[in-house]
């Protein structure tokens, strides 16, 4: 695989960063992951807006124009003759003597990319949906920024599977649902109505969410942009998660419990394949 570090395009068995990197020793560093569908980038400017604003919330240096960016997306697509999959791109403050306070201004930002080829559209998980267990949301409380701080994350995820489900979803201090561990959690009520958290600091604001929020409200249904709890989970009809890598996700239990008939519902599914036309159409 060639993965691009700081201006090169290398064999990832040769590519190089230091050790004294503020994203090594700090997790200082944001990230975005983008879907790529036939050769094309998904929502390429939607990433890239959030790319922007993590960075100016954390003061860190931008490591170049958008055009820059796309231009080194395709590239490593096409060194690495990738039609479906993903593309990691990091930024991290760059390599200063490891100190917590960072000098203001001499550092570069290291900028890496690697792809992944994966199939994305016809997976198994897709067919039969996720089972998720809940776990306290104990991360910081600027879930707002992708940052590459994704220990919490990590462990939640290795708790629900331990406890035989496939993901977490993570819960506030009042037992309200605030997203899975790397996608954003919804839930569609009897009456048919689909509930999904606010945007706050308390969420990633996914692209994916911006997407499907739209779609659910062309489809004619009624939302509500709210928390829900868990117990209110439980009596659902249907639930599911949305993220760049996942599309749209049927869930089919939490914590054991079967949520509507315990398979993929209808409006999750029907929203997976619209999802998936508007990125193949939109995609560039
Ligand atoms: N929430 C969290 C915590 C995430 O890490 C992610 C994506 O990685 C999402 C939500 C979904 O965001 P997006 O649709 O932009 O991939």
């Amino acid at each position: 695989r060639i993965v691009y570090v700081n201006g090169s395009y290398v064999p990832e068995s040769e590519a190089k960063i230091s050790v004294f990197d503020r994203g090594f020793l700090f997790a200082d560093g944001v990230y975005e992951v983008t879907a790529v569908l036939s050769g094309k980038l998904v929502d390429f400017a939607g990433h890239m807006k959030r790319l922007r604003r993590s960075l100016s919330e954390l003061a860190l240096p931008s490591p170049g124009s958008d055009e820059m960016i796309l231009a080194i997306h395709r590239e490593l697509l096409s060194r690495n003759g990738i039609e479906e999959g993903l593309v990691y791109m990091q930024i991290s403050r760059g390599a200063a003597d490891r100190d917590f306070a960072f000098p203001p201004e001499n550092t570069e930002p290291s900028l890496v990319l690697f792809t992944q080829a994966k199939t994305l559209r016809e997976t198994p998980a897709s067919k039969t949906g996720i089972t998720v267990a809940t776990v306290p949301d104990q991360r910081w409380r600027r879930c707002d920024i992708k940052t590459v701080q994704l220990l919490y994350p990590s462990m939640a995820k290795m708790d629900a599977k331990s406890r035989g489900a496939d993901d977490a979803w993570m819960v506030d201090g009042d037992g309200f649902v605030t997203e899975g561990t790397s996608n954003n959690a919804y839930i569609v009520k009897q009456d048919g109505t689909v509930v999904t958290r606010h945007l706050s600091n308390d969420i990633l604001h996914g692209i994916t969410r911006a997407t499907v929020v739209g779609l659910a409200e062309q489809e004619g249904r009624a939302m509500e942009i709210r928390p829900f709890s868990v117990a209110e989970a439980r009596e659902a009809d249907e639930a599911f998660v949305t993220s760049a890598s996942s599309f749209v996700m049927p869930v089919v239990s939490i914590d054991g419990t079967k949520i509507g008939s315990g398979s993929p519902g209808p409006f999750a599914r029907r929203l997976r394949e619209r999802y998936i036309a508007h990125a193949e159409e939109t995609a560039l």
